[in-house]
């Protein structure tokens, strides 16, 4: 992307956390830093503006901290893809395989309308699970996936080619 070697400057990898052997890429410094926080997010809005975007979709939790902003900007609604268990309305929910156990994403059945153009973002993409997951559910409402999104792919992990084998189209504002 436009500012994709400055945007991974600024994400910072923790060691073994949250155990021994991971290595965690940290986001936070680059919300800590305004200018970098604004070129990440104009990096998206740059990409999207122009592709009639109806509404982002973002997953729980960080998804949230770019998903938000970026609907504002782009003047399109905000979708929020939750954790099993947080939305109180009726929902759609699809279950996915983690390294260790399982885990569940839900939408609410009303979030937005069929055949609506969504963006689907995320802080990053590792294995691709969690973003096929949110995929598949915006898809079982009737979304049309326009691409799905992330700060960081992670491209080892090869999450990011899983994602387009299964015919979506992935972006990163770094890798
Ligand atoms: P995946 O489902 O394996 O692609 O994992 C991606 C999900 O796990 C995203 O929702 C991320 O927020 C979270 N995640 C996995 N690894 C990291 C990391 O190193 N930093 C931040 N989030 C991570």
């Amino acid at each position: 992307s436009i500012y994709g070697d400055y945007i991974k400057s600024v994400i910072r990898t923790v060691k073994d956390w949250p155990e021994p052997g991971v290595n965690f890429r940290d986001i936070t410094p680059v919300l800590q830093n305004s200018a970098a926080f604004r070129k990440l997010i104009d990096s998206f809005v740059h990409r999207y503006q122009e592709l009639d975007i109806d509404a982002i979709a973002a997953v729980d939790a960080r998804g949230f901290i770019i998903g938000a902003p970026l609907a504002y900007e782009l003047g399109c609604s905000f979708v929020p893809v939750r954790k099993k268990g947080k939305l109180p309305f009726r929902t759609i929910s699809e279950t996915y395989s983690l390294e260790y156990g399982e885990s569940t994403v839900e939408l609410h059945s009303d979030a937005f309308q069929k055949g609506d153009r969504i963006l689907l973002v995320d802080d990053l993409i590792a294995t691709g699970g969690t973003m096929l997951a949110a995929a598949r559910l915006i898809e079982r409402s009737g979304g049309i996936i326009v691409e799905t999104a992330a700060i960081i792919d992670l491209p080892e992990l090869g999450g990011g080619d899983m994602i387009r084998a299964e015919g979506y189209s992935v972006f990163a504002a770094c890798t």
